[in-house]
Parts: structure tokens; C-alpha cells; sequence
């Protein structure tokens, strides 16, 4: 069993793959061909999204989107505790800090907690409150509905990680789209994925899609020799957006594949003592990871020796940024991300996943 099957998904489209990368690699524009201009109207519409920018790989593109906002040194973001390295190296990168928020009950951001964070940061005085980017995680989008008023009151700007989470929705509005500057990454595993790697950045203003296609070009001005701001080279290639408009033409297809997939997980899991996904009401998750929370960390051991016996792969998403080495020493208040860290358990999941392979995981379980 595969932890997430591409093999299957590369075999449905095979035909139409292999034409759509001959057919960019006899014309040779392997750079700025058509098919980015086409993938990015197609992801616009897609998500509602004014503008979409295709770049080179959603931390790129979470860079990009903080130079663009003018994030920098003195400036506090706030991020959860609980996500991929990737959303606070760009924050190191541009030179600000990070400030690590607590994460609720479906593993995202807790609203409550950046509320506390963004208080206590004010109180210090020493970091500018300026930004917050709430994370997808596994799919699942943020609670916008109660993050979005607390950036408006404090006047923070926000950056929608939505590199786990393209095309999850909170009723009619798809992710990635609930930023100032939302991003998303299609690196192979991820939920809509190319083959290699590629990110794309989503806005409604036309001066931030500007700035964010000049940043993309090396800061390029009207004139593309007389560069106008720092930027760097973030390019999609033509091949890679040539795959994912074949891979997206399948891709609404495959959201309900996967809900399917979760269903059946829901039962066969109904009667295991694992605490299943909670996706609030109104939500669709596009399961980018499928985590379950065992009682104790001995459990969760005794539960990955088990699957490690029958070849069934799982992993642990994810060691907490604030115990790692590199993001030791920034503030963090976050309870509750060390705590399911030592029991969350990543399960095989994906469109292409067999109702036998999801009885297989629950039996083992
Ligand atoms: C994968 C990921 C990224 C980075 O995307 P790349 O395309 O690999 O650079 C950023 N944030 C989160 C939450 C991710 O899962």
C-alpha cells in the first residue's frame, strides 16, 4: 500500500499527459509558454481569485507574498505551532519574526489563541503585530470566520498558507482564496500536484498581483531591463503547468473521490479508539493528509508497530516548529501542538485509495 497512490492517477491520465508534455517540449517554450497563462485563468476562476501568479514552489510563494505586503525586520507574524517548516522559514527569510499560535481541536490555528498572542506582542512593544498566516493544514481550511475579524480589528495583513489545502471550501468559497495574498504549492503530494515543483499565488488587488509578477521576474519594471525592486527568479516551468491543467481537469472529480475515501474511513474507524478528523460544519476538506488522534502516545506507538508489521505506511505530522532547532527561542505559548503531536497519526489517504486498503489500515488499527 502507497501512502499516497500518484501511480493510479498517473495511469487514468496517462494519454493525455504524455500529449500535453510532447507537445510542450516540440514547441520549446520551456518557459512563459501558454499553458501558464492558461493554468493561472483556470485557477482564477477556479477560486474566485482576481489574479492568480504561478511560481516556482508554494515557499516562494509565501515569500514572495511577504515581500509584496512589506514584511520585514520588526514585524511580528503570527503562524501556528503545528504545519510544515516552509510557512515559518519565509517569515525568517524576509527578516521578521515569528510569534508560534496555538492550534484547536482541528489541528489549524486557534483563534483564541492568536487573540492572546497578538495581545501579549502589543504589551511587549517590541514586535510590530503585522501579519498573520493561518495554514490549511491537511486540507482542511482555517476558521476564517472568527481569524478574518481579529486581523481586520488588530490590522494585521493575511497570507492564507493554502499549500495543503487547494480547493477545500467553506460553504461556496474555495481555499485558496481567503488572504490578502493566498498561496498554494502543487510539489507532487499535495492535493493538486505537478511533476516537480510548482506554487501559485492568489489575490483580489491589482497592485499586490503587480508587485507579486514583478517579484516573480526579478523585480522587473515596465521596461524588463530596468528592474525597479529587489525580486528573484520564481518561475512555474511550461511543462509543469502543462500537466496540472490536465491533472485539473480531473481534479473536481477526485475532491469527491476523496470525500469518499474519508467516509469510509469514518466508518470503518467508527468503532477503533482513534478520534477521527473534525471538519466543522459548512467545511469540505480536500484531505491532503488523513490524521487521527490516538489517547496516548503508547498507543499511537503500539498502532504504528501494528501497521509497520503489514506494510501499511503512516506518518507523524508534525514535531511542533517551536521544538525544532531552528525556531527554538521565538515565543510560544502552544499546549495543546505538543500535546497532539505525540499522538496524531497520518493514515494512507488519497482519491485513488481502495475501499479494501481502507478496511486493511482499520483492521490493523
Ligand atoms: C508543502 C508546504 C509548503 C511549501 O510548499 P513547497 O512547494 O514544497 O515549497 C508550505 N506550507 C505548507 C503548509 C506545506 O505543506
Amino acid at each position: 500500500m502507497q501512502f499516497r497512490d500518484l501511480k493510479t492517477q498517473r495511469v487514468a491520465l496517462k494519454s493525455e499527459l504524455d500529449e500535453a508534455i510532447i507537445r510542450v517540449i516540440e514547441r520549446g517554450d520551456y518557459i512563459n509558454g501558454k499553458e501558464v497563462g492558461q493554468l493561472e485563468r483556470v485557477l482564477e476562476k477556479y477560486t474566485g481569485g482576481a489574479h492568480c501568479i504561478a511560481c516556482a514552489n508554494g515557499t516562494d510563494a509565501l515569500i514572495i507574498a511577504l515581500m509584496t505586503l512589506g514584511v520585514g525586520a520588526g514585524d511580528g507574524v503570527f503562524i501556528p505551532d503545528f504545519t510544515f517548516a516552509a510557512t515559518a522559514e519565509a517569515v525568517l527569510l524576509v527578516g521578521a519574526t515569528p510569534i508560534f499560535v496555538d492550534i484547536d481541536e482541528s489541528f489549524n490555528m486557534c483563534p483564541a489563541s492568536l487573540q492572546r498572542e497578538i495581545d501579549h506582542t502589543k504589551g511587549e512593544g517590541k514586535l510590530r503585530a503585522s501579519c498573520v498566516i493561518p495554514v490549511d493544514l491537511f486540507g482542511l481550511p482555517a476558521d476564517y470566520g472568527r481569524i478574518l475579524p481579529i486581523a481586520q480589528r488588530e490590522n494585521l495583513f493575511v497570507i492564507e498558507d493554502g499549500a495543503q489545502g487547494f480547493g477545500a471550501s467553506v460553504g461556496a468559497k474555495r481555499t485558496p482564496s481567503f488572504g490578502d495574498i493566498s498561496t498554494t504549492s502543487f510539489f507532487p503530494a499535495k492535493p493538486l500536484g505537478c511533476y516537480g515543483d510548482g506554487g501559485a499565488m492568489f489575490t483580489d488587488d491589482d497592485n499586490l498581483a503587480e508587485v507579486m509578477r514583478s517579484i516573480c521576474a526579478h523585480g522587473k519594471g515596465v521596461d524588463k531591463y530596468d528592474n525597479v525592486r529587489l525580486g528573484m527568479n520564481s518561475r512555474l516551468d511550461t511543462l509543469q503547468a502543462a500537466i496540472l491543467l490536465v491533472k485539473f481537469s480531473a481534479y473536481e472529480r477526485e475532491l469527491e473521490m476523496v470525500a469518499k475515501v474519508a467516509d469510509r474511513y469514518a466508518d470503518a474507524l467508527a468503532d477503533k479508539n482513534v478520534r477521527l478528523p473534525v471538519i466543522p460544519v459548512g467545511n469540505k476538506s480536500c484531505f491532503a493528509q488523513y490524521c487521527v488522534l490516538f489517547e496516548t502516545q503508547g498507543l499511537r506507538q503500539a498502532a504504528m508497530e501494528r501497521l509497520k508489521q503489514r506494510g501499511i505506511p503512516c506518518t507523524v505530522y508534525y514535531k511542533p516548529l517551536s521544538e525544532q532547532h531552528i525556531f527554538r527561542g521565538y515565543s510560544a505559548n502552544t499546549p495543546r501542538a505538543h500535546d497532539y503531536s505525540g499522538r496524531i497519526l497520518a493514515l494512507p489517504m488519497g482519491p485513488y485509495m481502495s475501499e479494501g486498503d481502507v478496511l486493511e489500515v482499520a483492521n490493523a488499527l
